[in-house]
């Protein structure tokens, strides 16, 4: 098969012809019908991540069709369209039989434990405990947007934020898991309050949902802006870019009793930022981390794209060949682009 390969770290990424791979007896094969670009693949080839060994194929959000499957599978067959989360479980750990599988303690993770999707065929471990099989009218691009970002948002916004209608979210980062998150608690019924460096971000912020934007670069009091315009601070507020900044405006523009989710990851420098301690006691804040989502969760997030209130396909920016995406993953940190790449032609 074609695949977008690394031998070392910030090393080159070429297409090239590797093996096929098989399934375990647990796993399946999928042929990868389309794949996203995600800072964490870009994470993954710059060696931030201890779970990536060389060589390396990076991609962890796709979507596909089952062409092999393993003795041990009993739920899928090929031919079945699926996706699976970043994080899969492995179904038998104890965070997983507390029916909390983003946090496994064997998790499979294509594209960083395993090789993943920048390539024509990804093998999966744990596949009946993860695969989830996509609605028929759903396309390949729009289900491989899901796998990372958007649903990780989701369970951050829905699961861990509980966002009701009426109350004020604030989404500090208006990249892909900013943009996802402010469309979800826009369709939960919040006000939204968007938070980026970029106008341009922050035009797109608006078309998906936010009520008011605030420009971080205009406005050095990014906490007291969100107080005053919201007469008193956020319920719930994301930091949705990871940094000891974001993070910190995240927890510091919270109301009494607000809830902060930690979704961009914090690495390096960033990795043990600043908190203000002192207002979680007086006020009562909650921190809460959000890391993927359990393959059983997305089903109502699937039932809320199908019936509309969710329309993850407006995030997808260009779509791009195998090459042209191991480009633009080696560049992810040089050039911003407004919303998700995706590749979905792996020939070329
Ligand atoms: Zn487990
Ligand atoms: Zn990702």
């Amino acid at each position: 098969m074609r695949a977008a390969y690394f031998t070392e770290y910030q090393g080159p990424i070429n297409v090239e012809n590797v093996d096929d791979p098989t399934p375990s007896n647990d796993g399946v094969v999928i042929k990868v019908g389309a794949t996203g670009l995600c800072r964490s693949d870009w994470h993954g080839w710059m060696g931030h991540d201890s779970d990536v060994q060389l060589p390396h194929v990076p991609g962890h959000e796709f979507a596909g069709t089952v062409v092999a499957v393993g003795n041990g599978i009993s739920s899928w067959k090929e031919g079945d369209r699926v996706t699976v989360p970043f994080v899969s479980g492995c179904g038998h750990c104890p965070e997983c039989h507390s029916g909390n599988h983003q946090v496994c303690d064997n998790q499979f993770q294509p594209g960083f434990t395993h090789w993943g999707s920048f390539a024509e065929y990804v093998a999966i471990d744990y596949a009946d405990t993860n695969l989830i099989g996509l609605p028929d009218d759903m396309d390949f691009a729009t289900a491989a947007s899901l796998g990372c970002r958007f649903a990780t948002s989701f369970r951050g916004v829905i699961d861990q934020g509980k966002v009701s209608a009426g109350q004020i979210v604030a989404v500090h980062g208006a990249g892909g898991v900013g943009l996802s998150a402010i469309m979800i608690a826009a369709a939960a019924g919040a006000y939204v309050v968007a938070v980026d460096i970029d106008d341009s971000k922050l035009e797109f912020a608006k078309e998906l949902g936010a009520n008011a934007t605030l420009n971080a670069t205009t406005i050095s009091d990014i906490p007291t802006a969100i107080k005053d315009i919201t007469r008193g601070g956020a319920h719930v507020s994301v930091d949705a870019l990871g940094s000891a900044q974001t993070s910190f405006n995240s927890v510091s523009c919270l109301r009494k009793r607000g809830k902060h989710i930690q979704i961009g990851l914090m690495t390096g420098d960033h990795a043990h930022a600043k908190v203000p301690m002192d207002r979680i006691v007086a006020h009562e804040l909650e921190i809460l981390g959000s890391h993927g989502m359990q393959a059983f969760r997305y089903q109502d997030m699937l039932d809320m794209i199908m019936t509309g209130k969710l329309a993850p396909q407006k995030l997808i920016g260009d779509r791009v060949t195998l090459s042209e995406g191991a480009t633009a993953l080696m560049n992810m940190d040089s050039f911003t682009s407004t919303g998700v790449t995706v590749i979905n032609r792996f020939s070329a």
